[in-house]
């Protein structure tokens, strides 16, 4: 089918540099057969032009013709009108004997008068001297000096004088002839209007030919190129590129064809570069760049289609797994973004590998993928898939020489078990994930209802929280810290606790700041919350001192969003001037995970706070991920081994070992060791053997509120005092 039959419209965008007016013409393809049509050809400006100049040029030549034409006509008319007169005179002399004094008779030029256009006669002599005059008096004489025709039109045009002079007429004479020219001028004006009319004609006859052949063969091509040019300006993709009705080979149709072509290639490169580019941007849109696998938005879109077709038409049941990779931002901050990215990669592939064919696997977030599956009769145990996947990240992986042991949390939502909606499924999928994360990582959680009631529940405990910040309702407790060989109390670690009003005949509650912190950390509210705590600690270890306490250590919890985010450094400077604390009464403990995020930040931020003189101590000390190489370029003063390993030294082997290993390390580092979770007076003989300089725990006593704890010490100190003096009775006594 050419492109003229073709049935299509031209497309007409709304912008586009043309006139509106022509814009709107154009939209009819109907209007394209009339732009080409011969009465549009006929119509057009270069058409005009053309034969307006043709017409004129070929008018003005034929005028020139004829003022040429004309003038010769009125001479040769003249020029006959003398051979008449001659034939007339020569007719009309005599031949008598007298014919050289009176060669014409008075009746014979009566009748010349009278039936020839002859006026007046003279007639002269071989001697030009006058021998007869008859009718009117002509001007015009022969003389001797010029032998030419003589002849002469009187200044009115009305008359015409000639000379016949005596050889023409064949007598010994001249004769000066006068004669009316009043028969001339209608012949010369019926000449020259004969001669119009057919100018006219030829000029219109020829004009017609040239603009038929011009038309055809000029101006219908280049009329129909400029037409495929401006369809081209509007719609560049598709242009309506048509052909002339006749098509020529020559020059012109030559370059018809060749803009054609133009026209048609340029189209084809815009259709394809448009294709690629739009490919582009759906690539882009919907797929990951790193590892060529769909985002979260093609996911979606696709798990809505799956829903609505193969969950509520077919009655199937799909999973949706969102699969976390554990500790990916340590592994990247510590291994770099070049191994993160291979890994992630890597990753995506064995996923694949992993789950059924016909399954959607996702990159959704930085190391969270997503994979859906339509469970079909043999899949349709959720769990054999969950298997599959922790079965493919059993293998380590390879990357840049090194193998890596990758651990991924799980969590599993199902159409239409858990719901209809995409996003619904996939954020069910997401708490379930985050339920795997907080209860040890490596491991799978199946969505339940609860787990929703959990989220909701800690929203509300956000808001919670947030007024309790606002309304006063965060208190410190203070756990005492001893030197386990003197049994002195050497410090106290201030924990926050949060008082929660209620309807209960107790008026409110405590909430553990186990619950709250992680929240808390989350949401960001960490922040005012740690400095809430700090500025108190401060604050209440200066009044005890200032009310003739003995001064000891405040140790206060430093969160890793409050370390990393704030600026914990202005933040403690402000806090130990405000309250007026000798910086050396403040510890702050911060946890391995702080050294994790970025650990030249970390060094120097430790530095700076060593230099304002207050004390380091790592929390929950061999829990954390870190090697321990870290710990000599730290500024540490204590290593506060975790409770966990306390409370399980005396039954568990490796507890035991790794608490012991914990002491000589510190001791080895010239670190202090203080253990927390002492609850017995087994925990307390374990640990002074290994040697460890401090302890915490419930064995002494609870954390205590403020008022208890300035009771607490005098009454420690008071029995230390008494002990003393009772010691050195006895070794007095001794
Ligand atoms: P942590 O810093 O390791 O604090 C020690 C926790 O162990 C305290 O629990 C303390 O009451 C408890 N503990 C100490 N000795 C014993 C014992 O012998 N037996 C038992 N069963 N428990 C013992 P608490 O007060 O519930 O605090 C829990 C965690 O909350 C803290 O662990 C700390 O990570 C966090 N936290 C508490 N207060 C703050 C704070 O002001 N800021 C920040 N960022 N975190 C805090
Ligand atoms: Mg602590
Ligand atoms: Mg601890």
């Amino acid at each position: 089918m050419t492109d003229q039959n073709s049935a299509q419209k031209p497309v007409v965008k709304t912008g586009g540099s043309l006139s509106g007016s022509f814009r709107d013409q154009f939209r009819s393809a109907s209007l394209w057969d009339h732009l080409a049509s011969p009465a549009r050809i006929w119509r057009s400006k270069i058409s005009w032009r053309i034969t307006i100049t043709v017409f004129l040029t070929i008018l003005t030549v034929q005028a020139v013709v004829l003022v040429v034409t004309a003038s010769d006509f009125k001479t040769q008319k003249l020029h006959e009108m003398r051979q008449l007169a001659r034939v007339f005179v020569i007719s009309s002399l005599g031949d008598s004997d007298n014919q050289l004094t009176a060669p014409l008779t008075q009746e014979a030029a009566d009748r010349l008068f009278s039936e020839t256009m002859i006026s007046g006669i003279s007639i002269y002599g071989l001697d030009y001297n006058l021998i007869q005059v008859y009718g009117e008096t002509v001007v015009l004489r022969p003389s001797a000096s010029t032998d030419a025709t003589l002849q002469q039109l009187s200044a009115s045009n009305r008359f015409y004088e000639v000379v016949l002079r005596s050889h023409e007429i064949r007598r010994p004479y001249h004769i000066a002839v006068k004669l009316y020219t009043a028969g001339i001028a209608p012949q010369i004006n019926q000449h020259i209007q004969q001669s119009i009319l057919i100018i006219m004609l030829l000029s219109g006859f020829v004009t017609s030919v040239l603009m038929l052949v011009l038309g055809q063969w000029l101006l219908e091509p280049v009329m129909v190129l400029r037409n495929n040019l401006l369809s081209a300006a509007q719609n560049p993709e598709k242009p309506d590129v048509r052909r002339p009705r006749r098509e020529t080979r020559d020059e012109i149709g030559m370059a018809l064809r060749i803009a054609n072509d133009l026209i048609r290639q340029n189209a084809h490169n815009l259709r394809k570069l448009r294709s690629q580019a739009e490919d582009k941007i759906h690539k882009l849109a919907y797929y990951d760049n790193l590892t060529g696998l769909p985002n979260r938005t093609f996911f979606l879109e696709k798990l809505d289609d799956n829903i609505r077709h193969r969950v509520a038409e077919e009655e199937r049941r799909l999973a949706v797994f969102a699969i976390d990779l554990d500790h990916f931002k340590d592994i990247n901050d510590t291994m770099g973004h070049e191994f993160g990215d291979k890994l992630l990669e890597a990753i995506g592939k064995r996923l694949v590998k992993a789950l059924p064919a016909g399954s959607l696997i996702s990159r959704a977030s930085a190391d969270e993928f997503t994979a859906m599956v339509v469970l079909k009769e043999e899949h349709s145990d959720t769990a054999t898939l969950v298997d599959q996947i922790f079965n493919a990240m059993a293998e380590p992986v390879s990357i840049l020489h090194e193998r890596f042991q990758v651990r991924v949390s799980i969590g599993v939502a199902h159409s239409p078990d858990d719901g209809m909606e995409a996003r619904q499924i996939l954020k069910n999928a997401d708490i379930a994930l985050n339920r795997a994360k907080e209860e040890g990582r490596d491991t799978v959680r199946y969505y339940s209802e609860d787990f929703d009631l959990a989220v909701q529940q800690r929203f509300q405990m956000l808001r919670d929280l947030r007024m309790a910040l606002e309304e006063n309702q965060l208190r410190l407790h203070f756990h005492p810290q001893f030197d386990l060989r003197s049994g002195q109390l050497i410090g106290a670690e201030a924990l926050l606790r949060w008082w929660c009003p209620d309807n209960s005949k107790e008026g409110g509650r405590f909430i553990s700041p186990a619950d709250f912190i992680p929240v808390a950390e989350q949401s960001g509210l960490i922040v005012p919350i740690g400095e809430w705590v700090l500025k108190t600690a401060c604050k209440i270890n200066k009044q005890w001192q200032d009310k003739g306490l003995p001064p000891f250590r405040m140790a206060v919890n430093i969160s890793g969003v409050q370390f990393h985010r704030a600026d914990i450094v202005a933040l403690t400077a402000q806090a130990l001037k405000e309250s007026g604390l000798d910086p050396k009464w403040l510890e702050l403990e911060v946890t391995e995970s702080v050294f994790m995020e970025n650990m030249q930040v970390a060094i120097d931020i430790l530095n700076q706070l060593h230099q304002l003189g207050v004390e380091l101590a790592v929390d929950d000390f061999g829990t954390g991920y870190s090697s321990l190489s870290y710990l000599r370029q730290f500024p540490i003063d204590r290593l506060k081994i975790d409770q966990s390993f306390i409370r399980n030294a005396l039954i568990n082997n490796d507890d035991r070992m790794i608490a012991k290993t914990i002491i000589t390390l510190g001791h080895s580092l010239n670190l202090k060791v203080i253990a927390e979770g002492v609850e017995t007076v087994e925990h307390e003989e374990f640990l002074k053997a290994e040697g460890c300089d401090e302890v915490q725990g419930f064995k002494y006593t609870k954390p205590l509120p403020q008022d208890q704890m300035r009771e607490y010490v005098i009454n420690h100190n008071r029995t230390m005092a008494q002990n003393t003096t009772l010691k050195v009775i006895e070794d007095k006594n001794a």
